[in-house]
């Protein structure tokens, strides 16, 4: 059998000289590796690739790159107050990982549950903590999806809400059933740390190391969002352990209720002569949902997954709970047909003899099926509205517009495979929006004809546009939700068996390009770099963070058309931004730029997270002219120097500075 060569003679300089394409080479390669023993059976080899990876200089320095500069959480300090950390800290970091058995406390820090006042804590392990976390959760990962189950969804390599949406949709299509929506309570809080570190079926140091986590709190429950980000933000590996933990679900209820054909034996929930449906469990993280035809078989369901879950420590939530009907509001418990499942509604609904569906047999069903944003997601999407109209109440139209684009966009792509088209729910969110911003711009005019011809404008055949009357050729337009529309009719959802790890690069590089939430600006590079990011020459994976990238920087006068775009790693992009940065610098245009040059020189100065941070003034550099620290100079250089190469969203007085670092 191959041996992948050992990788210590990737261990380089400095954290710039790092070969990242070999070095994910090298950690895929052992990660297939273990995949294909898994699916073997073979656990010896497992165990013995697991340590080779464990122990791999590689694995080490991407996991720290992972949570250094991919997670969204590198900003968030934990305990021992570490957040950003240069490159030299970073390979200090690669240095010192190693397993040891024990874990420092977690840090709490209590988020806003959206849509209400209560508060949820979530842990915040250190980023030593986090990077080992990492590490173990890149030889675990690969072993648990060689046999995770075709319809657990959540926090899984190359699977996302969508599909488990889709799969929703897929089980009901044909025909009405019951459905048990249901939560598990507090799943990290309760979980029998006993019986999970026993389903891992590990030894010595990473069940130590393990055991330390769970008993410290690192692992945290915290984490199970599906959000429109959509990733999870406490510990890195906690995901993982949950789906562990909950892995057998499904199979529990196949084993109860078998597939039975018509002339299968009889029993109390099968007659002779019938064809009986295993029941479909599908689930996401901490949060499942059950179908059947039969009423009974579903409350069977409810009780044989309670007494499941009670052995590993756990419990449904009783409060989110529920059994209905996809169809008929009467046979469900609260006389409310369909449910909510990750944010989406999910109902069907009677239709005419004229405009039906008809089965794969070509029989009219009598109902469509109708997949929506929940009302409780379009409540608190149309509050963060008002919350970001609000904040700008006197600031300028195109910071308005510049917040809510994003925030109008990610909610949109997040329901891009749902009917929110179909039934109206996209022009209704455009029509409250519109209301909003009324208000808004009369409180500014005190003339409601007046603030609509300011603040309203004509682009091409549409004449009611929210957008800046400033530079007529390309002016700022405030996106619409309708706009995005798009049908559940066209997602290709992931297929059952199928992990990143099997190997099969065809199938996932043609995934990566359909992802409903990549922007169709992000699509159309892709397609043009044939999947392949440009700096490192890798393909795009599933769970890479993707950026767009001009090629010649604005600031060194690229523009933003397409031949001047490329699509990147962030990693990579990190890169790139901080070498475009030298030739910015050495190129001088105005007064103001080698005004701040000086400014710049007088002071030390270091790599910090891959921007210039300013640490103080140099030794024997005269104390600046009060001309020289005006207002431009009064904000922090670095942080609108790094929000604006991100392209965030701006305060006027920050673009204004950013403006002059451009020229
Ligand atoms: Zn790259």
């Amino acid at each position: 059998m191959y041996k992948p060569n050992s990788d210590s003679q990737l261990n380089t300089e400095g954290w710039k000289d790092i070969n990242w394409r070999k070095v994910e080479r090298y950690v895929f390669k052992l990660q297939k590796r273990i995949y294909a023993a898994s699916r073997c059976g073979n656990v010896k080899l497992v165990r013995k690739l697991q340590k080779t990876l464990m122990r791999s200089w590689s694995n080490r320095v991407l996991s720290v790159r992972r949570v250094t500069q991919e997670n969204q959480g590198k900003k968030t300090a934990g305990v021992d107050g570490v957040k950003s950390l240069s490159p030299e800290a970073r390979l200090k970091l690669v240095r010192e990982l190693k397993l040891t058995g024990k874990s420092k406390p977690t840090r709490r820090v209590w988020i806003p549950k959206p849509g209400t006042d209560e508060k949820r804590p979530l842990g915040i392990p250190t980023m030593y903590d986090r990077a080992l976390q990492a590490v173990v959760k890149a030889t675990l990962e690969p072993e648990w999806e060689a046999f995770f189950e075709p319809n657990s969804y959540g926090f899984r390599p190359g699977r996302s809400c969508h599909d488990a949406v889709n799969q929703v949709k897929k089980a009901i299509m044909q025909k009405a059933k019951y459905v048990l929506d249901a939560d598990i309570a507090k799943c990290f809080d309760r979980i029998n740390h006993e019986k999970l570190l026993q389903k891992l079926n590990t030894k010595g140091k990473v069940r130590q190391q393990i055991k330390a986590w769970l008993k410290s709190g690192v692992v945290d429950q915290g984490s199970f969002t599906a959000t429109s980000e959509g990733t999870p933000q406490g510990g890195v590996i906690s995901p993982l352990l949950a789906n562990i933990a909950l892995h057998g679900m499904e199979e529990r209820i196949k084993q109860e209720f078998p597939r039975m054909s018509h002339s299968g034996r009889e029993t109390w929930y099968h007659k002779k002569g019938e064809e009986f449906p295993t029941p479909d469990v599908i689930r996401y993280a901490d949060d499942f949902v059950i179908f059947h035809q039969n009423k009974t078989v579903v409350q069977r369901c409810r009780d044989i997954i309670s007494n499941w879950l009670s052995d590993i420590g756990l419990q449904l939530k009783p409060e989110k709970t529920r059994l209905s009907h996809s169809l008929n509001p009467e046979l469900s418990d609260d006389g409310i047909a369909g449910f909510d499942f990750l944010g989406h509604h999910i109902q069907q609904y009677p239709t005419g003899k004229y405009r039906c569906t008809r089965d794969s047999k070509g029989r009219i069903l009598g109902f469509n099926t109708l997949i929506t944003p929940s009302k409780k997601a379009s409540k608190v999407h149309l509050e963060e509205i008002g919350r970001i109209i609000k904040k700008h109440r006197s600031s300028p139209q195109s910071a308005l517009i510049k917040d809510l684009n994003p925030v109008i966009r990610g909610w949109t792509s997040y329901y891009s495979n749902s009917d929110a088209q179909t039934v109206g729910e996209l022009s209704r969110q455009d029509y409250l929006t519109y209301l909003k911003l009324r208000r808004w711009a009369k409180r500014r005019c005190k003339n409601a004809k007046k603030a609509s011809s300011k603040y309203w404008t004509t682009i091409g055949n549409n004449n009611w546009v929210f957008a800046t009357k400033e530079g007529k050729a390309n002016p700022l337009r405030l996106l619409t939700h309708s706009e995005f529309g798009s049908s559940s009719t066209e997602y290709v959802k992931v297929k059952g068996d199928k992990s990143p790890f099997d190997g099969d690069l065809v199938y996932w590089s043609s995934r990566v390009g359909t992802h409903p939430e990549l922007s169709s600006r992000k699509a159309k590079l892709l397609k043009q770099q044939k999947g392949k990011c440009t700096k490192c020459g890798l393909s795009f994976q599933n769970w890479d963070v993707l950026e767009v990238d001009h090629i010649i920087p604005k600031a060194l006068g690229g523009r933003d058309e397409w031949k001047n775009l490329q699509l990147l790693h962030r990693h990579c992009h990190d890169e790139k931004t901080a070498i475009d940065l030298i030739e910015i610098r050495k190129k001088q245009h105005s007064k103001n730029l080698e005004q701040l040059a000086q400014q710049w020189d007088k002071n030390e100065w270091e790599w910090v997270d891959d921007v210039p941070v300013i640490l103080g003034r140099k030794n024997g550099s005269e104390n600046p002219s009060s001309k020289q620290t005006g207002e431009q100079f009064k904000l922090d250089f670095t942080e609108v120097w790094k929000k604006g190469i991100k392209g965030e969203t701006l305060t006027e007085e920050e673009e204004k500075l950013f403006r002059v670092l451009l020229n």
